[in-house]
């Protein structure tokens, strides 16, 4: 390969002197990469969806393959993020697909080392008891002159970002009917 080549063949070179002064195109494509695919590609179907890690809301395409999902990536059309995810968001395809995710209740009781399953049905019911206790006892009618209160201070729900709007809608909904007063969500954290 002759000097001039090897120079031409740079994309320093071809940036500088080719129709690409920005290098996001033709200057920057190797022979290699000439030849990727998008692995977005080969998706059967695509899904608008918002990512659900904050409260920026970022525009999210979830691409679908064969019914499962094979990648998560940035909605060039939402106009909140215009195809950008932060590293998490990015990763959000995790949430769906890894092998590490919880697919059951864990429990730790009191004092235990080791973490347990719990069905459902008895961890639901287990919640259930722990509040109406919780609440029984905790429960405000009436300040000191009297004035209604009708709260508790002894619950309080503190949601994880992954939750969506209408799961949220019905949680705030729940705990303020049962005299709750602190209702939050890791996403306005
Ligand atoms: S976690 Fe990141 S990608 Fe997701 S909504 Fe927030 S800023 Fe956007």
């Amino acid at each position: 390969m002759g000097l001039r080549t090897f120079i031409a063949g740079w994309p320093v070179y071809r940036q500088l002197t080719g129709t690409d002064p920005l290098g996001r195109g033709a200057a920057a494509r190797s022979a290699r990469s000439a030849a990727l695919t998008a692995r977005t590609e080969t998706a059967d179907s695509v899904a608008r969806s918002v990512c659900p890690y904050c409260a920026v809301g970022c525009g999210q395409r979830v691409f679908v393959t064969d019914g499962r999902v094979t990648q998560i990536e940035g909605d060039p059309d939402s106009p909140i993020s215009r195809g950008r995810l932060c590293p998490k968001g990015s990763a959000s395809k995790s949430l769906v697909t890894s092998p590490l995710r919880q697919t059951k209740v864990r429990y730790r009781r009191p004092y235990a080392t080791e973490w347990e399953d719990l069905d459902l049905d008895t961890a639901v019911d287990m919640i259930a008891d722990r509040i109406l206790a919780a609440r029984a006892a905790t429960w405000e009618d009436v300040d000191d002159a009297g004035r209604p209160l009708r709260r508790t201070l002894g619950i309080s729900s503190l949601g994880g970002a992954t939750l969506d709007n209408e799961e949220n809608y019905l949680i705030k909904k729940l705990f303020t009917a049962m005299g709750a007063l602190q209702i939050e969500n890791q996403a306005r954290i």
